[in-house]
């Protein structure tokens, strides 16, 4: 059993993202550790949109 702090974004529903240019839905992918070196401890998850490419950097803000 893996403990983990889920936080949800207000404009995420049912755990999943939308693609702003087509559509679809975004997956999760893991931070480089370049990127987790300057994020380090704040809320920003990043995503792609396998469909078009698309990577993008969501603001997980608490409710
Ligand atoms: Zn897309």
């Amino acid at each position: 059993m893996t403990a983990e702090i889920r936080i949800t974004p207000s404009e995420q529903k049912n755990n999943t993202l939308t693609c702003r240019s087509c559509k679809s839905e975004l997956s999760r992918i893991p931070r480089s550790g370049f990127v987790k070196f300057f994020l380090f401890g704040m809320p920003v998850k990043k995503y792609i949109c396998y469909k078009c490419s698309r990577k993008t950097y969501r603001w997980a803000s608490p409710k």
